[in-house]
């Protein structure tokens, strides 16, 4: 007897139709079932999750392969029993990165170009023209050379810009200048007006944005974080800004989510927030990736995405 492929999904969606419907359609030979933990084990051969909760492993015991509806696994990572003897992968670009190269780039350009003057010249009706922008004075240094980083990087590089770009390995972008490792972080930093931060979070990631490499960059340095919320030391972004190694900071991701109303970021006008937007995933771009790699897995050939669970990433 042909056993049939079952596919479980978990994302706590309140409309899991949106998703099970297509996923049903890309694999109409599979059975697609939505997790809820009163139905019965379905014996799932792969689930598709966004922060599972652990009863899913519990109860599901013969995945072949979890897989991720994001690209940053840390809160996947942090369910206690995800299994580790089968592969679990994440989403590789699915639509996002094309997304934050344009959500960094409309900021670097917004400063670097006086458009923020420019719109406080036409709320007073004032005609004024300012100096040519000059490039070399807006070097931009990249944490993270992945899926999102290099695209961002390559990005700003076709706009001119100076661009450095800083990862774990050694990395060849066109037109970045790459750094790799702890020991090239300072040399990295010392380059950089602004900042944009597309690490993954991880215990070594964790806290990264302090005060030290704020106080590294180039003095009224712009910070962008697109990354995790858990990257930034916020009481340190404060100080910076006091004491003005900070000049400006895009904020996209929080500690907290959303933001409580009372938060200080709020009231510091040094700092532009936006509601974890910089790059939305995609429902079509990521079922069709996932359901992709699932028949391949069937099919016996290898795929790409899978995560490095000691890593983290
Ligand atoms: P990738 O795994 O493709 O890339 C991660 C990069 O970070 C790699 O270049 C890696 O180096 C580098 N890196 C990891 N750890 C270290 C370290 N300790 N020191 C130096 N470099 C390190 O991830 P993506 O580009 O796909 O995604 C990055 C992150 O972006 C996600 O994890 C997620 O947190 C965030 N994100 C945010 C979104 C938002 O809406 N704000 C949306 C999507 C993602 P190496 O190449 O050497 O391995």
């Amino acid at each position: 007897m042909v056993s049939i492929m079952k596919i479980i999904f978990v994302a706590g969606d309140p409309k899991p139709e949106r998703w099970t419907v297509p996923i049903q359609a890309l694999l109409p030979e599979a059975e697609v079932h939505v997790w809820s933990p009163d139905a019965p084990t379905c014996n799932a051969d792969y689930a598709i999750v966004w922060q599972p909760p652990a009863e899913l492993f519990e109860r599901e015991k013969n995945l072949k392969a979890v897989f991720n509806l994001g690209a940053g696994i840390d809160g996947l990572l942090q369910v206690p029993n995800l299994p580790r003897h089968i592969p679990v992968v994440r989403l590789e670009d699915a639509g996002m990165s094309v997304q934050m190269a344009e959500y960094v780039a409309y900021h670097v350009i917004k400063f670097s170009r006086d458009m923020t003057i420019y719109e406080s010249q036409r709320a007073e009706n004032v005609w004024r023209i300012h100096r040519p922008i000059e490039r070399k004075t807006w070097p931009i240094g990249v944490l993270g050379l992945g899926h999102i980083g290099k695209r961002v990087a390559r990005t700003l590089a076709d706009l001119e810009y100076p661009v450095y770009g800083w990862a774990r390995s050694q990395h060849q972008v066109e037109g970045v200048q790459t750094f790799a490792g702890q020991d090239q972080l300072k040399a990295f930093l010392g380059e950089t007006r602004v900042l944009v931060n597309t690490l993954p979070l991880t215990p070594e990631t964790r806290d990264i944005l302090n005060y030290e490499l704020m106080t590294s960059l180039k003095p009224g340095a712009i910070l962008i974080n697109v990354g995790r919320g858990e990257h930034l030391v916020e009481e340190d972004l404060c100080r910076a800004i006091e004491e003005g190694h900070i000049s400006q900071a895009v904020l996209d991701v929080f500690r907290q989510e959303p933001l409580p109303a009372d938060h200080p970021f709020w009231g510091m006008p040094q700092i532009a927030i936006t509601p974890h937007v910089s790059a939305r995933t995609l429902r079509d771009d990521m079922l069709a990736q996932i359901t992709g790699k699932i028949r391949a897995l069937e099919a016996g050939q290898a795929i790409t995405g899978i995560v490095d669970i000691e890593r983290g990433y």
